[in-house]
């Protein structure tokens, strides 16, 4: 089976890599020519609305799929027109680019969802205000990512300033939701309908992005669990949906809110590189090009992952010599916020997994 897959970051290079041990050809496409996954797998050099360039990677492939989920869905359309099928479905890549859609869809299918509103202009984000109320957070609805394009309204005072922030584009008014902790369902749907999740994940993120994941979240709910995948599976339903999708909720009060979705494999899943018997990368893999899912359990009892973020270790060795852990660098060239790479930390007990975690967070600049 040959995979085309459009972006070649470190999701790609992560596919690529794992398509290699299923004998399963892995071909990407990005703007750069150095990409992440250019120095695994073969690539083709393009912008992602090339029609050449999205041909030639139809040409050489028998499906494709994508790693980011700004992928121009008149891209996807195209590539499907071409008679290649496209996976996950380029629905889901139109209803995750739109954070309107996206909670809508959540309601839909029983996901509960913190308050919200849509702000087309200045005058309705004060509508807004009045219906969700403050403390809340305005977010354009479309290209926003690692917490940008957001702003926090603690006054009625703060509007204007957070509709300049947002560059005055259509956003929702969102509710600040107070929670006790994030964590993300990881799930996969084949081509057949079966399907299969992961155990649920912590994350913490500091200033929008994700600085560590641990699997299982500590002190997991199997109600929790059991929830969470029901609302996956249901989503997955509806869109007739192919691949891995993660769902990022908040958890309050024994109960979830949905944040957003991501219809790809996702960085709280990175661990299962290391702690799961099949990767979410692998797992990937096999339902777009029709194999039967793998076992999606741990095949470890506890394990972390800390995000490389903005500066490579100073001693990856020493890093790598930390009890049960495994570093991944993605051949990124350094720059602030920018994710480098990420260090998987496997362990018997919970104690220990802390105390490594906490021995390879003291190696790394901004974990
Ligand atoms: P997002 O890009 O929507 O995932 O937002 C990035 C991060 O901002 C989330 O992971 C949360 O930590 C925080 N955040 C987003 N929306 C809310 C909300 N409605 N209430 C509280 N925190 C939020």
């Amino acid at each position: 089976m040959r995979v085309g897959i459009v972006g070649g970051g470190q999701l790609g290079r992560m596919l690529a890599l794992a398509g290699d041990d299923l004998g399963i050809t892995c071909t990407t496409l990005d703007p750069a020519a150095d990409s992440p996954a250019s120095k695994v797998a073969p690539s083709i050099v393009g912008a992602y609305d090339d029609p050449d360039a999205l041909g030639a990677l139809a040409a050489g492939a028998d499906v494709i799929t994508y790693e980011f989920e700004n992928v121009p869905v008149a891209s996807a359309r195209l590539l499907t027109s071409r008679g290649v099928p496209v996976f996950p479905p380029p629905e889901a890549l139109d209803l995750a680019q739109d954070r309107l859609a996206e909670k809508t869809l959540f309601t839909e299918v029983g996901l509960p969802v913190p308050m919200f509103a849509a702000v087309g202009d200045a005058a309705s984000l004060h509508d807004a205000i009045d219906a969700v109320g403050l403390p809340a957070v305005l977010k354009t609805r479309r290209l926003g990512y690692d917490g940008k394009g957001q702003a926090v309204l603690h006054t009625a005072g703060d509007a204007a300033g957070a509709w300049r922030a947002v560059g005055e584009a259509p956003s929702i008014l969102e509710a600040l939701v107070a929670f006790d902790r994030e964590v993300s369902v990881l799930a996969v749907r084949a081509r057949d309908g079966t399907t299969a999740a992961w155990p649920l994940v912590e994350n913490i993120h500091r200033d929008g992005i994700l600085r560590r994941s641990t699997a299982p979240a500590p002190g997991l709910d199997p109600a929790l669990q059991a929830g969470a995948e029901r609302y996956a599976a249901a989503i997955m339903d509806r869109l007739g949906y192919v691949g891995v999708l993660a769902v990022e909720l908040f958890v309050k009060a024994g109960g979830v809110l949905g944040n957003e979705m991501a219809p790809r494999v996702h960085n709280s899943g990175h661990w299962t590189i290391e702690g799961s018997r099949t990767s979410q990368f692998a797992n990937h893999l096999r339902a777009v090009t029709g194999l039967a899912l793998g076992d999606a359990s741990m095949a470890v009892p506890f394990a972390s992952m800390v995000n490389v973020i903005g500066q490579p270790p100073r001693d990856a060795g020493a890093v790598a010599s930390v009890v049960g852990a495994t570093v991944h660098l993605y051949g990124k060239e350094p720059r602030p916020g920018r994710k480098l790479g990420h260090v998987t930390i496997v362990a018997d007990d919970e104690e220990m997994l802390q105390a490594n975690v906490l021995q390879v967070r003291s190696m790394l600049s901004d974990a």
